[in-house]
């Protein structure tokens, strides 16, 4: 075991000292977290950051740097074969830094001393600081795919800073700017083209951290380093308004944007603000989870996919850790935006405190947050991103078990706002502050019950702004009793002489509102004030979204807000989903359809491209589809049909009709196929692999498919009439003769959803053949529900 440098303590800088996230006054004060759910994760998370053993960590920076080391190697993510290794110790840093700051702990300040003072002396010999040798940097340059060599040195990049700004940490500044130097040397030798090229590989917010570096040297040359990480591919569309997200890896672009922010503060330059205010928009809007999650599988939707994209790997946990950093930076440059907060808010309480197991003694944390019907948050320890599981001590090291770490420790962060002589209360986190000669406190069990209370100790002259939620309705807010203005949306004002003794209350009232999807309002899920509620399911998780039935739903009597609705013909349990763990549990539910007579929907002849109903666009030939003398011929090569998109929307059942005549007979070739993507869909087929006509129909998340196989596969040939009815059964009629039934499906009509992509003679999944043959005749009839 190397011995560390022992340090002296060193006094904690005084605030004024303290350049914030971004350096604006009054951003970073130092308030005290009071007992709450937020300082229960912050003192698991503190628990593992005083228990962490430094030199195993730093065995691999130590081996890499020459210097000697006989730690025992950590698994996972920094396991000494892990080509990410290393990207723990970056996060390690910052959630000390901010530790140590919030809590004002000599012990930690020193543990944060120590691994600075440890990371300079691996630094040292060769000016390169990181757990794995310089070459895959020549690999990175050579065109190679090494696993995120930039990703890692911002961490490390990114801790020293948060050291530095934070707790003034010595060798911080200094090692970062020889990190900086090392960047500049590394990437000052590509041209832009080359340097364009390395960063299709994933680098984190390196653009970040280098403005941040920038604005404590005012270095040029630190500015200039920032906006070579540049990335064209993404701020190209973005900074034209595009939405170019969709297949995009989600936590590979976010920190960039959030880059862009910081650059846009160094440099004013409007592009870069438009970059980030029209990505965050977009992601909110158009990308998220009704928990303020993003991704499926880690990747980027087409906008408004939600119900169609559930699963168990939603909301990749270090997606939304970085989705607050850039909402905190957008609101640091417009102050007044209130959604920014609601936002920031709505994620802590239904993602981020619910990421860390209340069990664990170390704030151990999911990867991803998962939102089909089978996810849960488990208990055991598993693989490093297998879903729903817990990180670990020394076995785990994920991205999220790293963001996991700051995430945890800079609750306080948020929640107030300082100037000389206005106080601003953005989030309602049980804390104090001392402000103008008056300590603040704040106390409340919010969001479990409506009332906020704000004391003060010593007086005055001071202006106390209150941010008031969009989502309330009614607030009240009173001083000592007497009613003062409050308005949604709004922060209000109060400026007085404050007295020990004063008291201010604030009225919050919640109710249970829906929420439906953007992609099926059949699909809602329920928010209690700014609380989302999961239905419980212990260890048997439901196939497909359940039913509710919203006029059933009854708050339990107690304290939380609890409720039951009925579920078909079982009553759930719901709770604040950031209190449910280890056990099954599910957000979206099938909403009861008013049930109404079934009409024509749609009616394609293909004839021409019309709809005879004359309520839909025309139907568009593609890839090389004609008219043919009785339908559309289709060559088996690319040739299809596209029917508009939100055909099935609010249908309660349907039936498809249409007319085939195929020439070649292929597996998989659809029919027709309404659907979003290669998880959710409803398509006919002329054959499967067991030998017959298919109907079959899937919602993402869902394990298996509902399907109907006729008795025989479709003739060759001849003109054959296929009729599907979706209803309670599903059933497969050729040539007007019942050839099929599935007289249990799991999924229903209404949670098909306005299917975006509606083909016939193409699926899907574009790795499957096209049909070859004809179409006509093609009529969706369905039972519509109100909405
Ligand atoms: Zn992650």
């Amino acid at each position: 075991m190397l011995a560390l440098p022992a340090l002296a303590a060193v006094p904690m800088p005084a605030l004024s000292e303290i350049s914030g996230e971004g350096g604006k006054p009054g951003w970073h004060g130092r308030p005290r977290l009071l007992p709450s759910r937020y300082l229960d994760n912050m003192q698991r998370t503190v628990a593992y950051l005083r228990f962490v053993d430094l030199d195993r960590l730093l065995h691999t920076f130590r081996v890499t740097a020459g210097l000697p080391s006989d730690a025992e190697p950590c698994g996972g993510w920094e396991a000494p074969d892990i080509q990410l290794r290393g990207h723990t110790t970056g996060h390690l840093l910052s959630g000390l830094a901010q530790a140590a700051y919030y809590l004002e702990d000599p012990s930690l300040r020193e543990k944060s001393a120590v691994l600075v003072a440890a990371l300079a002396e691996c630094q040292a010999p060769h000016g390169y600081l990181s757990a794995f040798p310089e070459t895959i940097f020549d690999s990175l340059e050579a065109g190679g795919n090494p696993w995120a060599p930039y990703y890692t040195i911002h961490k490390i990049l990114a801790g020293l800073i948060d050291q530095h700004r934070l707790l003034g940490t010595a060798g911080a500044l200094t090692a970062a700017r020889g990190m900086a130097d090392w960047v500049g040397l590394r990437t000052g030798r590509l041209t832009r083209e080359q340097m364009q090229k390395v960063l299709h590989v994933e680098f984190g917010g390196m653009n970040e951290a280098l403005a941040d570096l920038y604005e404590i040297t005012r270095e040029p040359r630190h500015l200039e380093l920032a906006r070579r990480f540049d990335h064209d591919e993404i701020f190209g569309p973005l900074s034209e308004r595009r939405d170019t997200l969709a297949g995009r890896h989600a936590n590979t672009d976010i920190p960039k944007v959030v880059g862009a922010v910081a650059t846009y503060r160094a440099t004013g330059e409007e592009h870069y603000r438009t970059i980030a205010t029209y990505f965050w928009d977009q992601v909110i809007k158009h990308h998220s989870y009704v928990i303020g999650g993003n991704s499926n599988a880690e990747f980027f939707a087409p906008p408004d996919q939600i119900v169609s994209q559930l699963g168990e790997n939603t909301c990749e946990n270090c997606n939304t850790y970085n989705m607050l950093k850039l909402t905190r930076r957008l609101h640091q440059l417009d102050p007044d935006r209130l959604d920014y907060l609601d936002y920031y808010e709505w994620a802590l309480l239904n993602q981020m405190l619910g990421e860390q197991d209340p069990d664990s003694a170390h704030g151990f944390v999911t990867y991803y947050t998962g939102l089909s019907p089978s996810a849960s948050r488990k208990g055991k320890e598993g693989l490093v991103n297998d879903p729903g599981t817990y990180s670990s001590d020394y076995g785990n090291f994920s991205c999220d078990h790293g963001t996991g770490l700051e995430t945890s420790t800079k609750f306080a962060e948020p929640i107030y706002r300082t100037a000389k002589d206005t106080l601003t209360v953005d989030l309602f986190i049980p804390s104090e502050i001392d402000v103008a000669g008056t300590t603040v406190r704040l106390t409340t069990l919010y969001p479990y019950e409506p009332r906020i209370c704000l004391g003060f100790s010593g007086s005055a002259t001071l202006t106390l702004r209150l941010r008031i939620p969009r989502w309330v309705r009614h607030p009240t807010l009173r001083v000592n009793g007497k009613p003062v203005p409050a308005r949604p949306g709004r922060y209000a004002s109060i400026r007085r002489r404050w007295r020990s003794g004063d008291r201010v209350e604030l009225h919050l009232p919640m109710t249970p509102r829906w929420l439906p999807a953007p992609d099926n309002p059949a699909v809602a899920a329920l928010a209690y004030g700014p609380l989302v509620l999961a239905g419980r399911y212990g260890d048997t998780p439901p196939e497909v979204l359940p039913p509710a039935d919203p006029s059933s739903l009854r708050r339990v009597p107690g304290a939380t807000p609890e409720f039951t609705i009925r579920s078909g013909d079982r009553s759930i349990q719901l709770s604040p989903f950031l209190d449910v763990h280890h056990e099954h549990y599910n957000i979206y539910f099938a909403l009861p359809p008013a049930r109404r007579a079934a009409a024509v929907i749609a009616s394609y002849p293909l004839a021409g491209l019309r709809d005879a109903t004359g309520r839909w666009p025309d139907a568009v030939l593609a890839g090389g589809a004609t008219p043919g003398e009785r339908g559309i011929e289709l060559d088996g090569v690319s040739g299809h049909v596209v029917l508009p998109a939100g055909l099935p929307a609010n249908l309660t059942e349907f039936t498809v009709s249409v007319w085939v005549r195929l020439n070649t007979i292929t597996n998989s070739a659809r029919v027709f196929d309404l659907g979003f993507n290669q998880q959710s869909y409803a398509f006919l087929t002329a054959r499967t692999g067991r030998g017959t006509a298919r109907f079959a129909m899937k919602l993402n998340g869902m394990e298996a498919e509902d399907f109907v196989d006729a008795a025989i596969p479709l003739p060759l040939n001849v003109w054959t009439h296929v009729e599907v009815r979706v209803a309670d059964t599903l059933r497969l009629f050729i040539d007007g003769t019942l050839s099929g039934e599935n007289p249990a499906p799991k999924m229903g009509a209404l949670l098909l959803g306005a299917t975006h992509f509606n083909y016939l003679g193409r699926s899907q999944n574009t790795r499957h053949p096209y049909l070859h043959g004809a179409v006509a005749d093609f009529t969706l009839t369905g039972a519509a529900t109100a909405f």
